[in-house]
């Protein structure tokens, strides 16, 4: 199987797995995981922050981070495609309570202008603006990468008008890898800021939540408020120290692929890319005359997955997919598109 359904689909590699049996372990609702110790530190160094916290997935990450930066009764800022407002259930809503705005513009990117007209000090009448947040890469937008300049502005601007900046780097490290930019300048210009362990980083559990000594302890208390808390959670920070060490460097080998499948599919005619040259990891597409589930069916058919992301398909590279296994892919695309292969006919009439 072909699965280029998304990123967290990785299995822990034999080493991965080596690493978690023989991880050290203690209690982490303590304090005393030796092994979700070293793991913070070493993300607290990779992010420039002061202090971090290891918690089961990057959605209570930005829960957390929201809650811990906020009041009720508060508005938060964010892309109108961010992960946030379309992929955490309302979570930010009913977990903070706060009212969350949406931004608009292309790639997942707004500029400080936006910000500074959508903030609002509060009034009797209109809640107080205390957050802004950023999604980088920005996965709904197809993986795209903020420029650090552009970054740089927004958060100005945000903090300007005195409000926290808190960054969802779910795949920060692709960011890293598409610019050569180290995290911590990303991170520098944000409050807080997260990296999730289970996207490209191919670990099975974990994401570390980062910023001031301050806001990681409010942080810690929510944490424990959500269940969050843990016991021997050593065995799962083994994976995301065990992808710190080998899994880091090839996520540029992640984007070359993704940059190989957008290549191929721009030769397909009923392809429309709404990602010509990825930025990073992803490609998103739509297909003119098909219902993408009928393409869906097909394509499973031929052992490869991909999913469909609202009314767009997306297909992600990672870990475990090869230069080989997009080849196959797009092989198998073509011959779907053109009624080879396997007796299918294109539908003669467009259903969109
Ligand atoms: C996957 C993802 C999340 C949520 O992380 P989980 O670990 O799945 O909870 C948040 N933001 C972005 C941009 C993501 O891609």
């Amino acid at each position: 199987m072909i699965d280029l359904r998304s990123d967290t689909v990785t299995r822990p590699t034999a080493g991965m797995r080596a690493a978690i049996a023989a991880a050290e372990v203690g209690d982490e609702q303590r304090g005393e995981d030796p092994t979700v110790n070293r793991l913070l530190e070493r993300v607290c160094a990779l992010l420039g922050k002061q202090a971090a916290l290891f918690l089961p997935g990057g959605t209570m990450c930005n829960h957390i981070a929201i809650a811990a930066h906020t009041r009720p009764g508060a508005a938060i800022l964010a892309h109108r495609d961010a992960h946030i407002l379309r992929a955490e259930s309302a979570g930010a809503v009913m977990l903070a309570q706060v009212q969350t705005e949406a931004l608009d513009g292309d790639r997942g990117r707004f500029t400080a202008e936006q910000v500074r007209r959508a903030a609002t000090a509060g009034s009797r009448y209109e809640p107080a603006t205390r957050l802004l947040c950023v999604e980088q890469t920005h996965n709904f937008a197809g993986g795209a990468v903020w420029p650090l300049g552009e970054l740089a502005e927004v958060c100005a601007a945000a903090h300007e008008r005195g409000l926290a900046v808190h960054m969802d780097g779910a795949r920060l490290l692709n960011a890293v890898a598409a610019t050569g930019v180290p995290a911590h300048e990303f991170a520098a210009h944000v409050d807080s800021v997260w990296i999730c362990f289970t996207k490209g980083l191919g670990a099975p559990i974990g994401a570390v939540l980062a910023g001031s000594e301050r806001f990681v302890s409010e942080s810690r208390r929510l944490k424990h408020i959500c269940g969050g808390a843990l016991r021997q959670a050593g065995i799962a920070a083994a994976g995301c120290l065990y992808a710190l060490d080998h899994h880091v460097q090839r996520l540029a080998d992640d984007h070359v692929l993704a940059r190989r499948f957008a290549e191929g599919l721009q030769k397909m005619e009923p392809v429309r890319l709404h990602t010509p040259q990825p930025d990073s990891n992803m490609v998103f597409f739509e297909l003119n005359g098909w219902t993408h589930s009928a393409f869906l069916d097909r394509l499973a058919t031929r052992q490869i997955l991909l999913g469909p992301v609202g009314d767009r398909l997306r297909a992600v590279t990672h870990l475990d997919v090869t230069a080989d296994d997009i080849d196959r892919a797009l092989q198998a695309i073509e011959d779907i598109l053109t009624g080879r292969g396997d007796g299918f006919r294109r539908r003669s009439r467009p259903t969109r």
